[in-house]
Formats: C-alpha cells, sequence, structure tokens
C-alpha cells in the first residue's frame, strides 16, 4: 500500500486535532505517514501522539533552519519528504486547510508538478474530494488528474479515531536552499488566549450578530457552558463589538463545526458562506421570518437575551 504524507499541524509540539482527521482520511487512501516539522525535543512526544491515531511512519524534521521564516522552507521539506517516497511517491499529500496550509499547498503543487485541491469537505478512498463553491451555492466533486494529489482540508471534515499505528520515526534532514529562506519573520505576537477553542477548528461554535445589541454576555456564556468557539456576523464586527478574527463569512472565516449556532442573526448569503456547511445548524432569531430559518435543523423564535441563558443553565445542569 503506498503512502499518504499527512503534514502536521502542531504548536510547539502539541498536535493539533485537525491532523488526526486528515490521519482519518489518509487511512482511506493508502498507509498514513506523519510529517513532523519541529524542535526536536518535542518530536517524541508528538510522534506518540501520531502513532495512537494509526500514523504508520512519521517523518521527523528538525525545524531550526525552517523556523523564523515564512512558509517556503516548509514547502521544500515536503518536496524532499514526498520525493524520498520512491519513483511513484506517495498516494496522495494532505494539508490541513488554513492559511499557511494552502500556502505551502500551492508552492509544493508547483514544485512537484501536481495537481492541487483547496478547502477540501469530503475525501473518499479513489480521492474523490468534494468542495463548497460560491458561497457554498454549489458543491463540486473533483479529482486530481496529475502527479500526487495534493489535497487541503478544512477541519471538522472527517472525525478524529483513535486507531494505533506502528508509529515508526523515521528522522529526515532536508536541505533548505537560500531562495526558501527570502522572507524571515522579524517578530510574531499570539493573540491573547480567550480560553475558548480556535475558531476554525471547534467543534461547536455559538455565534453573535446584530440582535445581541452588542451584549455578547449571553453568546459567551452559552459557549463556555458547551465549550464551543465563539463567532460574529459582520454586523456585530463592524459595529466594533467582536474583532475581525471572529467573523464568520464571504470576508470572515469559514467554519465546518458538528452544531453551529446562530443567535440575532438574519442569514444573509454572506454570511452564510462562512458556516452553511456545518453539521447540524440552530438559530434563535425573534422573527420567524428570518432567513436564517430556511437553513436551520432546529429553529427557536425568542430573544436571544432570553433564550441563550435558558440554554447555557440546562447543559450546565445536564453536566
Ligand atoms: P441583521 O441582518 O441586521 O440581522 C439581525 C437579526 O437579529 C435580525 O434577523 C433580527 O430579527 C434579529 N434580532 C434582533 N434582535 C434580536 C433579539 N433580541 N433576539 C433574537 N434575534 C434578534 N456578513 C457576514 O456575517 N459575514 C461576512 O463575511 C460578510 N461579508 C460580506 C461581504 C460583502 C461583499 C457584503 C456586501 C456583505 C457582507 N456581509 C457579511 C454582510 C451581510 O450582507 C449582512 O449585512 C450581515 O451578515 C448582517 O448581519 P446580522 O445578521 O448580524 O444583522
Amino acid at each position: 500500500m503506498s503512502e499518504v504524507l499527512v503534514l502536521v499541524d502542531h504548536v510547539d509540539g502539541a498536535v493539533r486535532k485537525p491532523t488526526y482527521e486528515l490521519l482519518a482520511i489518509a487511512k482511506r487512501l493508502g498507509e498514513p505517514s506523519a510529517v513532523f516539522i519541529g524542535a526536536a525535543d518535542k518530536a517524541e512526544s508528538a510522534a506518540a501522539d501520531l502513532a495512537k491515531y494509526g500514523a504508520e511512519k512519521i517523518y521527523t524534521v528538525d525545524d531550526a533552519e525552517v523556523k523564523g521564516y515564512l512558509v517556503a522552507p516548509k514547502a521544500e521539506v515536503l518536496q524532499q519528504v514526498a520525493e524520498a517516497a520512491g519513483s511513484d511517491g506517495p498516494a496522495a499529500i494532505l494539508i490541513v486547510s488554513s492559511g499557511e496550509g494552502k500556502e505551502i499547498a500551492g508552492r509544493l503543487a508547483i514544485k512537484l508538478g501536481s495537481g492541487l485541491i483547496t478547502d477540501a469537505v469530503d475525501v473518499d478512498g479513489e480521492g474523490n474530494t468534494t468542495q463548497s463553491v460560491f458561497a457554498g451555492s454549489y458543491t463540486v466533486k473533483a479529482k486530481v488528474t496529475k502527479g500526487t494529489p495534493i489535497i487541503t482540508v478544512k477541519p471538522n471534515s472527517a472525525s478524529a479515531e483513535e486507531s494505533a499505528g506502528a508509529g515508526t520515526v523515521e528522522q529526515f534532514s532536508a536541505t533548505i536552499s537560500d531562495a526558501a529562506k527570502a522572507a524571515r519573520i522579524v517578530a510574531s505576537n499570539p493573540r491573547q488566549a480567550s480560553g475558548r477553542p480556535e475558531l476554525s477548528e471547534a467543534a461547536i461554535v455559538v455565534s453573535g450578530g446584530r440582535g445581541t445589541g452588542g451584549d455578547f454576555a449571553p453568546v459567551e456564556g452559552l459557549a463556555d457552558a458547551l465549550g464551543a468557539a465563539v463567532g460574529a456576523s459582520r454586523a456585530a464586527v463592524d459595529s466594533g463589538w467582536q474583532p475581525h478574527a471572529l467573523q464568520i463569512g464571504q470576508t470572515g472565516k469559514v467554519v465546518s463545526p458538528q452544531l453551529y449556532v446562530a443567535a440575532g442573526i438574519s442569514g444573509a448569503i454572506q454570511h452564510r458562506a462562512g458556516m452553511q456547511t456545518s453539521k447540524t445548524i440552530v438559530a434563535i432569531n425573534k422573527d420567524e421570518e428570518a432567513p436564517i430559518f430556511e437553513l436551520v435543523d432546529f429553529g427557536v423564535v425568542g430573544d436571544l437575551h432570553s433564550v441563550l441563558p435558558a440554554a447555557a443553565e440546562a447543559v450546565e445542569k445536564r453536566k
């Protein structure tokens, strides 16, 4: 069986959930191999975690020459791992559909002369991908026809499944060209942590819109009860109630959680573009004619200021 390379998305060696989801998809296509680019002293524990989720092989690449630069060196590392995989190359290369992931994938596709598909929400065992395009108004099935398929997959497109893989660790030394080091990072300041999950990979998102009137406490209360991330409509962001980083939609983030709760959001097409691939959609709106009710699985006609606290209380009671 051919290997399927999965680029590991991690923070300081702590593997992020979307990587485990990619390993589950990799298993459909062949033999999952993870590529960990990071500090050498973090590789062992990351490899143990990756093996738990089915990685048969883990290539560990010391990031001494990679960190401090933008993404070009990572694309070179992946190219070299792929080329070392033999004349046929890997069966596929899977990367998380983040901004960075898509840039790495684009550069890698050029280097390998391969076809590239971005923002897949599903990949079957034959390499057929599903994408949701044009603000979610079309579902497209596509397949790479040239070279090694390179596919970026959105978080929450598959379930992370624990299933032990061999976890054989192979240290890989890559050579980084001067050209790849053309852009250096001069400063990097992490956003203050909210304690909530990262929006684009959260399993549950609770979003608020203009209907909050600027009071996001009920939205945050339900989010915290559910262990969810907080999102916002553009109206809420434009009003200065939430930062742009939390905007969901055509000009914000695209999320695809298991559960999306929209409170005080009318359901404009541009907002839908960012959330309509969510598995279950719940809306709370005081206007029963609000367009958001056209796409919900469960709708509540009511004032979010009373419905959300009641829902949060009910969730807390069940814990
Ligand atoms: P509104 O449309 O004003 O809806 C507020 C809703 O709250 C109403 O349905 C109302 O009935 C309800 N409500 C009021 N009070 C309560 C209450 N107490 N309890 C319950 N319900 C209540 N929008 C985005 O969200 N994301 C984008 O990325 C985005 N990109 C855009 C790009 C372009 C090029 C353009 C033109 C627009 C874009 N928009 C985007 C804006 C979009 O068209 C809408 O204007 C916006 O989504 C509306 O936000 P909203 O639903 O919060 O506000």
